[in-house]
């Protein structure tokens, strides 16, 4: 299959052409390629010995001493250097003998397909030419046939008209000799020049065009070579597996061996040894704790009212943790087993100790379990927090009883005047001991459980203790809200008021998430509420028996001198009835609507055992139990009062909702309405005489230290002749000190201190003010508060000017 036999053809001359085109254009692209990768691999090399330097350079010294794997770092970074020298090394050469050889065979390439094309053309040329003059004889041929042919025929025509002689035969013979001389030369010229084309069209066929194809093909075919070492240059210089490249990677794999993880930290270990660290104890500070009166205790949850929501709210959400966290634990335990005892690959070394599943489920398993440790522990303390207070009602943890004890205090103050409400009958006392104390005589009663022995808190001792009286059968259908010492829903505040005497006790409602539950509240080192347990059976116990009343509870725990609960210790020496002024709603019989206030109706009522009329302010039943609080410190504070100008409190009604504070009925109502529709009707002197009642109120309140804050016209009551009385006492404090409120909607502008308003205006005087009186009230306005007059000046100024009116009052 060679040039010379197939590629003889004119389509294949062309093809050969063409061919050697697009090889010189092959080369042409291996040049610029050449060129490019001769480039790549110079830029390589510099990026790499740079990137070796840098991390040389950042290789920390000191810190690293003794470290095999920074040694071998910096070994690894200087056989980099030399891969990226050899990388240069390589890219010179094929520069320096790749390149320079493809130029040169370029330029033999294109001569030598110069060369070809110039010698077919010759020898194509010359066949061609012979052709032509092949073609050219024969025409020459035919010429001299025909000239021939008509000189013949003259001179036989000639010779036939004039016999053999002659001078025009003569003639005609000489023409037809020379005609036939110039056929026959003509003749021979063609016959050898025949046999010129026969033999150049046989050698051009057969020698002349395969031997300029065959010599082509070997020319070409030695490109091919050439061609195929200039790759093979490049190939060997491209080889990253060469023997020198496979040097370095020895070398380096040599480093690596050096670097052995447990002889790693050798120097370093010996260098830094230390001692295992101590435990840090966290101690609790015991400093922050000592303002607290006791209720905040060192290391000991503090349950209260304040905190016993977000205990159990936090001891859920722990327990909810815990079970995730379990739960998570499990999982990952179950995949870590799996992933242990799982086939492990031969690169696994690495994965197994560093980053495989394993290890990290067991760090994460560890982490879990240290989480779920601290939950446990703080679930524990938290549960054993919430235990310990057992049936004990929540304690209150913030105690409003301070203003309590003021009052209490002041009350104390008073002596023992019949107004003195908070005192309690000795009498009434005795009769309630003797009360309770008969049905536990009767010791064959069934649901009385055996009296257990008498502890050292035996009431033997007990003042209080009455072992008189005449045998109350328990069949006594008597029920709970008929006892005494059963003080219905009498805010905690006052019953903390009314037990002031270790063994004190009393029994109130109270309501939480909408459940009534019955407190046992006892004075016991500070005052212990226990709600009342209910049993399956709806039975009644503490954490003692159970009984089907529980009346009959408490009469048990009275008798048994047994503490309501371990915890507590508490126990019942000294049942406190109720004060006075505590009546039982049924008491009261409202009639009709006097009006209406900040927490509820104002009736007209009757007192069913007296007849007598009242008023009574109501509390809505819908009201927060901070509101409900709030109502009844006016109760709280009217007690403490008697006088003719301050409206007089008969009673509370605490035993169900809605809660009542019951006072006498003032039937003039507001002073404001009154005045707003009589004032026209009244004398100067009537007038005068209403304002020295406010002043002679006012001056009682302030002989007891008590700050109205809400002293108007339409906060007093105008009673029968005019009398007016100090009301609504719903702002007043105790106070050492006035206390400017802030926010306050209903402020009574004309009546408050400048300074309280921050406020320039002064009421002008109202027609037919006396000047004296205007006078007062502008001393009243006086910007500094030690300039006014009190209230004992301002009703001795009134009283002079009652008296000058000549007003008789009595
Ligand atoms: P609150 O203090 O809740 O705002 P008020 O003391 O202002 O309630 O009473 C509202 C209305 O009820 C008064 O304006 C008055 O008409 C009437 N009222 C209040 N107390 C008595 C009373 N003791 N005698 C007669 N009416 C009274």
């Amino acid at each position: 299959m060679g040039f010379s036999v197939h590629l003889q053809g004119k389509i294949a001359h062309e093809a050969l052409l063409s061919r050697q085109d697009a090889e010189i254009r092959l080369m042409d692209s291996m040049k610029r390629w050449i060129v490019n990768k001769v480039k790549c691999d110079r830029d390589y090399a510099i990026s790499l010995s740079s990137t070796a330097a840098q991390g040389l350079k950042t290789t920390p010294g000191d810190d690293l001493a003794g470290s095999l794997v920074a040694t071998s770092w910096r070994s690894i970074m200087e056989e980099l250097d030399n891969t990226a020298k050899q990388i240069r090394q390589n890219a010179d050469s094929i520069e320096s003998k790749a390149l320079d050889a493809l130029n040169s065979l370029n330029v033999e390439k294109r001569k030598v397909r110069k060369l070809y094309q110039e010698e077919h053309t010759r020898i194509l040329l010359q066949f061609t030419h012979l052709s032509d003059e092949v073609n050219r004889k024969k025409t020459e041929y035919q010429k001299y046939l025909e000239l021939y042919k008509l000189m013949r025929s003259r001179f036989e025509e000639h010779y036939v008209k004039s016999g053999r002689g002659g001078r025009k035969l003569d003639d005609v013979r000489d023409k037809y000799q020379k005609a036939c001389r110039k056929l026959h030369l003509t003749h021979n010229e063609y016959v050898l020049l025949l046999c010129e084309a026969v033999e150049f069209e046989k050698d051009f066929r057969t020698v002349l065009l395969p031997g300029l194809l065959e010599h082509q093909q070997s020319l070409q075919e030695a490109f091919i070579l050439s061609l195929k070492h200039i790759l093979q240059e490049i190939a060997n210089n491209s080889d990253l597996s060469s023997e020198k490249f496979r040097e370095i990677h020895k070398r380096i794999e040599n480093c690596l061996d050096t670097i052995k993880p447990h002889e790693e930290y050798k120097d370093f270990t010996e260098k830094y040894k230390s001692t295992p660290a101590e435990p840090i104890k966290f101690t609790f500070d015991e400093s922050l704790v000592e303002d607290s009166a006791g209720k905040l205790l060192p290391n000991q949850l503090t349950v209260d009212n304040l905190t016993v929501e977000w205990l159990r709210t936090k001891l859920n959400d722990l327990e909810a943790s815990i079970k995730e966290n379990q739960e998570k634990r499990n999982q990952l335990t179950n995949s870590h087993e799996g992933l242990a005892n799982g086939k492990t690959t031969p690169t696994s070394e690495i994965n197994n100790r560093l980053s495989t599943n394993v290890d990290t489920s067991k760090k994460e398993i560890n982490e879990l379990k240290c989480q779920e440790r601290k939950m446990l522990k703080q679930t524990e303390l938290i549960k054993s927090a919430l235990n310990e207070l057992g049936c004990e009602e929540v304690p209150s943890g913030c105690d409003l009883s301070l203003d309590n004890q003021t009052f209490i205090s002041n009350s104390s103050e008073q002596g023992g005047s019949e107004t003195h409400l908070s005192k309690r009958s000795p009498f009434n006392h005795q009769k309630l001991v003797k009360m309770l104390r008969k049905p536990f005589r009767r010791k064959s009663a069934p649901s009385s459980p055996v009296a257990p022995p008498r502890t050292r808190h035996s009431r033997s001792d007990s003042a209080p203790r009455s072992e008189g009286g005449d045998p109350v059968s328990i069949t006594t259908n008597k029920s709970l809200v008929d006892e005494e010492w059963f003080h219905g829903v009498l805010p905690r505040e006052e019953v903390v008021r009314l037990l002031t005497t270790d063994g004190d006790f009393l029994v109130r409602e109270t309501t939480r998430n909408d459940e009534c539950q019955t407190v046992l509240s006892v004075c016991w080192g500070g005052h212990k509420h226990f709600i009342v347990q209910t049993t399956a059976e709806g039975h009644y116990r503490f954490e003692g028996p159970a009984f089907p009343s529980i009346r009959e509870l408490i009469l048990y725990q009275f008798n048994s001198s047994l503490p309501v609960t371990g915890r507590s210790g508490a126990i019942l020496y000294k049942p406190i009835p109720k004060e006075r002024w505590e009546l039982n709603n049924d008491d009261v019989n409202l009639l009709d609507k006097l009006g209406r206030g900040n927490f509820g109706d104002v009736y007209r009522a009757q007192l069913k055992n007296s007849n007598e009329i009242v008023a009574v302010k109501t509390c809505r039943v819908t009201l927060p139990e901070e509101h409900k609080k709030k109502f009844l410190q006016e109760g709280r504070i009217l007690k403490q009062y008697d006088h003719p100008n301050i409206v007089k409190l008969i009673g509370i009604c605490v035993q169900k909702q809605p809660i009542m504070i019951v006072m006498e009925l003032v039937p003039g109502g507001s002073l404001l309405t009154f005045l707003r529709k009589k004032s026209s009707n009244l004398t100067d002197a009537q007038l005068m005489k209403m304002c020295l009642d406010a002043a002679a109120g006012m001056r009682y309140l302030e002989s007891k230290n008590c700050i109205h804050r809400d002293l108007a016209a339409r906060n007093c009551l105008v009673g029968y002749n005019n009398v007016v009385k100090i009301s609504d006492f719903g702002m007043s404090r105790e106070e050492e000190e006035y206390i400017v409120s802030d926010g306050m909607k209903q402020i009574p502008i004309k009546w408050t201190a400048p300074e309280a308003l921050n406020f320039g205006y002064r009421m002008p005087a109202p027609d037919n003010t006396p000047d004296e009186m205007y006078r007062l009230m502008v001393r009243c306005w006086e910007y500094k508060p030690e300039v006014r007059p009190n209230f004992e000046q301002i009703y001795t100024v009134v009283d002079t000017l009652c008296a000058a009116y000549r007003v008789s009052f009595l």
